[in-house]
């Protein structure tokens, strides 16, 4: 190589003043649903719900925790609690461990304490990133003592739901939660104390099947998928055509199976309401103390 080359420097196009006026290419977002584009920022105010079609994007377990609980007042509960192999599935502990490492919790659900609107609750979110949501031991117990420490205490219990079903890895005992965490609730139910079940899409599986169903109030996201079995496996399987909508949570509010379809922008007020009317108090007033 040549002196001169080391002085030559290599002359970059300048761009125009309106290409470095332009966003960079990845603060844009697209909305699967309508195709609608615009800047990242805009779906984040509207809590990555479309600002065009309305459509309800995924919102993180930790997204919802902010959403419904008032700043500085989450306490998590519960969060060593990890699971066991207690079949011996071919490579369950490093798939755990890997999950672990990536989402940065234990399991697929975080259950704390907080308060909402200054009102006292218990608050379970599952995590769809951990694993699909998928329903093991840890997120049936997690539920479970929520649940019966939300009797004990009189504190009303709130849960938002996301989940593809059972976790196949724990087998039975990932089915046993249905029953587990149905009795836990029960105790809530003799106790008079409040459960609002929140779900959000997609709720699927076992875990449509039992707590996420159980609400005193049920409200789902609006666009949500909501169901036990897919709806391709029910088709084949009743050789029939289903119903427009079927499985969404608009289908299942004109059904009578859910109580409300909420928009993310409304969920934080609605569930401060119905809890403020579930303890007596003034549904629309700030609680007196
Ligand atoms: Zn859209």
């Amino acid at each position: 190589m040549t002196v001169m080359a080391w002085f030559k420097k290599e002359r970059k196009p300048r761009p125009s003043v309106r290409e470095r006026l332009e966003i960079p290419p990845d603060a844009w977002e697209k909305c699967e649903q309508c195709g609608h584009v615009d800047i990242r920022e805009k779906f984040e105010q509207a809590l990555n719900v479309c600002p065009e079609c309305g459509s309800h994007r995924r919102f993180s377990a930790e997204e919802y925790i902010e959403l419904l609980t008032d700043a500085g007042t989450w306490r998590e509960m519960y969060a060593d609690l990890a699971s066991a192999d207690p079949l011996g599935f071919e490579n369950y502990p490093a798939r755990l461990a890997n999950a672990v490492k990536k989402v940065g919790s234990s399991d697929a659900i975080f259950s704390g304490s907080a308060r909402l609107e200054r009102l006292p609750i218990h608050l379970g979110v599952m995590n769809f990133a951990f694993m699909g949501g998928s329903m093991g031991s840890v997120v049936g117990e997690k539920i479970a003592r929520l649940a019966r420490r939300s009797a004990e205490k009189r504190i009303p219990m709130i849960l938002v739901s996301t989940s593809g079903g059972a976790r196949m890895q724990e087998g039975v005992f990932s089915l046993m939660q249905m029953a587990k965490t149905s009795a836990a609730i029960a105790q809530m139910y003799q106790a008079s104390v409040p459960y609002i079940s929140i779900l959000t899409n997609p709720t699927t599986g076992g875990v449509s099947a039992s707590f996420a169903m159980q609400g005193d109030v049920i409200l789902a996201e609006p666009g949500a998928v909501i169901g036990f079995a897919g709806a391709r496996v029910i088709k084949q399987t009743i050789g029939q055509d289903l119903p427009e909508g079927f499985q969404s949570a608009e289908f299942l509010l004109e059904k009578g199976q859910i109580d409300d379809v909420v928009p993310r922008a409304s969920l934080r007020e609605t569930v401060a309401r119905l809890l403020r009317h579930m303890r007596g108090q003034r549904a629309l007033e700030e609680p007196a103390e």
